[in-house]
């Protein structure tokens, strides 16, 4: 059990829904994939951590902090006696390689050196401490989960951790001797405490109530082919069932992630759920899990 947990970020989650509901331009539709695949990869990475003693590290996944109005990124962070482990993952997928302390794809395009972004979030990490005055050593990774990952002319004496080192480089870490104190679960509430939410810059396409496709979603699959009835959802594409109140909740959630002003009315979720026939049912359920306010002749829900 983590000390704090990864979640999906709001920019993927509103880049899933977007994906869903609209065409994403090529530049867009470029960095939706590469957060997903980034996800993917911090979950895979996020088995590995999960199996470490509990009683000897503290795992604190996806901190973004901010020093000297600088932010900065840290996947994950492991908390052990002598030795804190900034990590990040990386889910490179094919053949890469590494010439004058650059990363390059085949095709020769540059790609970010995760070598100098672990550096630089290395740095600004020990200003954090240096603020309030904690000691440790830092000792920070870069970890490419991709079994199809190959980096050629990789450089020797460089903190990186290979697909096929990483079940080593767990057990060994795993194995290490370390009791935590006071000292670092003060630590770790701390940086959970610092940790900001929501990203400082977006970067999804623009985008209108009007230009979205609208319709309730199945919940697993995310098809607009939901049928609903009196208490059920039922997709005609992977035969998922759902709760009707969920799926209708699902959707407002979904509405108000995509449109953070945007007043909940009867008819807007109507509209924008399409599948359910009576408004009187989507009255009922905004009532019970929202409140009403009145404004004129409409009543809007928060
Ligand atoms: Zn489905």
């Amino acid at each position: 059990m983590a000390f704090k947990d990864r979640t999906e970020s709001d920019e993927l989650k509103n880049f899933r829904s977007l994906d869903n509901r609209m065409i994403l331009p090529s530049k867009e539709k470029q960095i939706y994939s590469n957060l997903e695949k980034g996800y993917e990869g911090e979950v895979k990475f996020d088995q590995f951590t999960e199996r470490l003693n509990p009683n000897k590290f503290l795992i604190l996944n996806d901190l973004l902090l901010e020093t000297n109005s600088t932010s900065f990124q840290i996947d994950s962070f492991i908390i052990s006696q002598g030795t804190h482990f900034p990590c990040e993952v990386k889910n490179f997928e094919g053949d890469y390689y590494y010439k004058s302390d650059q990363f390059f794809a085949m095709n020769d395009t540059e790609i970010q050196n995760p070598l100098d972004q672990i550096k630089r979030s290395g740095t600004l990490m020990r200003q954090v401490l240096q603020k309030i005055k904690y000691s440790t050593s830092l000792k920070s990774n870069v970890f490419f989960v991709n079994p199809t990952f190959t980096l050629y002319q990789a450089p020797l004496e460089q903190p990186i951790i290979y697909p096929t080192q990483l079940t080593k480089f767990f057990e060994e870490l795993n194995a290490r001797t370390s009791t935590l104190s006071d000292d670092h679960y003060k630590l770790a509430e701390f940086l959970v405490k610092e940790h900001k939410t929501g990203s400082p810059y977006t970067r999804l396409p623009a985008y209108t109530y009007e230009n979205l496709k609208k319709g309730l979603t199945c919940r697993s699959c995310c098809s607009f082919f939901v049928k609903a009835g009196e208490t059920k959802i039922v997709c005609s594409v992977c035969g998922c069932i759902d709760n009707i109140a969920d799926g209708i909740l699902r959707s407002v959630r979904e509405l108000k992630l995509l449109f953070p002003n945007i007043k909940i009315t009867t008819n807007l979720v109507f509209e924008w759920c399409k599948v359910i026939e009576s408004k009187k049912q989507i009255r009922r359920i905004l009532k019970i899990h929202f409140n009403a306010y009145r404004r004129g002749k409409y009543t809007y829900y928060e």
